[in-house]
């Protein structure tokens, strides 16, 4: 009995995206479908690289496939096109697919750690990955990814650095060192304007953007001025970083973002005798995301290591990627990489991937 595309077709359309709800024959997933005699191949497109279901996916297809009477073997290749979310499209001249600020409700909470980390970990998994810091306060990311200067400018556009397989540019390059940073409307307005123009980020699948923490000034025009896809906030597990947080997502509320979720930062200490210290207190970051309807995208431990990377230029998910914290950060980046792609697809009134562009 001969093996036909529709037959394979009609299997596969029984197998559930599990996050946008939609079988993967209708979203337009699959690609490259041959049959060679007993044999059946496609490739899966997925929406992220960082995809947290392609385990379940893989498994799910192989499945469906082998109902089909006749198929003996099965090969699955996974690839991706990440989705645009439409407010980007609005700036031509950046091909940048979605934009994600990472904001916190006061400084010190380990806002630049997750972003770089967060960056780099995406960038692990395959995306094309940029980092913004936008943190005029206390711009730390060349420090934690080892970058000291900026590449000469091409054209009068500023040519970002790489690390990591990311690309950054920070307000920290584009001052002199120890020269201080005192920011008014004018000038800040212009650097904005700057950072957002005059880069050349080239194709981005996610461009993170570390702001400034609070909601002072600065975070306000900073995450008015962009067209950002969604916002993460980043929180410690005690009761009066939590008000500030709150007032946080309130910020992006207001601005009409996207809340991606809440990550909470620094929620225990694993000792060497296996038990385990809740220094912060404990369970305020899913508090919050229950309190305020958004999700909660996950915890990350206290470990020297997250520190020691963070002054020597070497992110713990490449110093120590098997680390709980790595893991931990692993885990929500695939998060928010995941909620992005449902969001830019439903925004996009879940059109098939290949036409979203
Ligand atoms: P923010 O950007 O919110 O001001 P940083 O990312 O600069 O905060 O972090 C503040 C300090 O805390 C840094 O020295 C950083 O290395 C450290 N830090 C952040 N997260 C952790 C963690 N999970 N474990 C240990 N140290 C951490």
């Amino acid at each position: 009995m001969t093996i036909t595309k529709e037959a394979i077709l009609a299997a596969l359309s029984k197998v559930q995206e599990p996050e946008l709800h939609q079988d993967l024959v209708t979203l337009n997933m699959i690609r490259n479908l041959e049959i060679t005699g007993d044999k059946v191949s496609f490739t899966v497109m997925l929406t992220t690289p960082a995809c947290p279901l392609r385990g379940r996916i893989d498994k799910e297809v192989r499945e469906a496939v082998m109902t089909v009477e006749g198929v003996k073997t099965i090969e699955v290749k996974m690839d991706s096109d990440v989705p645009n979310d439409g407010r980007m499209r609005g700036l031509v001249n950046m091909p940048i697919r979605n934009a994600i600020a990472i904001g916190s409700g006061k400084g010190g909470v380990g806002k630049s750690t997750v972003s770089v980390n967060i960056a780099v970990a995406l960038a692990q998994s395959g995306a094309r990955v940029g980092l913004m810091d936008a943190d005029i306060y206390g711009p730390n990311t060349p420090t934690m990814l080892g970058v000291d200067k900026l590449p000469p400018p091409v054209e009068q556009k500023l040519i970002p650095a790489t690390a990591y397989g990311i690309k950054m540019i920070s307000m920290g390059l584009l001052v002199k060192p120890g020269q201080p940073l005192i920011w008014r409307g004018p000038m800040l307005n212009s650097a904005i304007r700057q950072f957002l123009g005059d880069v050349e980020w080239g194709e981005l699948d996610y461009l993170i953007i570390d702001l400034p923490p609070g909601t002072g000034d600065a975070a306000l025009s900073l995450a008015q001025a962009l067209p950002l896809s969604g916002a993460v906030i980043v929180t410690l597990p005690q009761l009066v970083s939590l008000e500030d947080a709150s007032r946080g997502l309130n910020m992006f509320k207001q601005l009409d973002v996207p809340i991606l979720g809440v990550v909470e930062n620094m929620s225990y200490l694993d000792l060497p005798d296996g038990t385990r210290m809740d220094i912060f207190g404990t369970g305020g970051g899913e508090e919050l995301a229950k309190g305020t309807n958004t999700p909660f995208l996950g915890k990350i431990p206290i470990d020297q290591n997250v520190r020691i990377g963070g002054d020597t230029g070497k992110p713990i998910v490449v110093s120590h990627p098997d680390s709980a914290v790595a893991k931990a950060i692993q885990e929500i980046a695939q998060n928010i990489a995941a909620r992005v792609s449902v969001a830019a697809m439903s925004a996009n009134n879940a059109l098939p991937i290949n036409i979203v562009e």
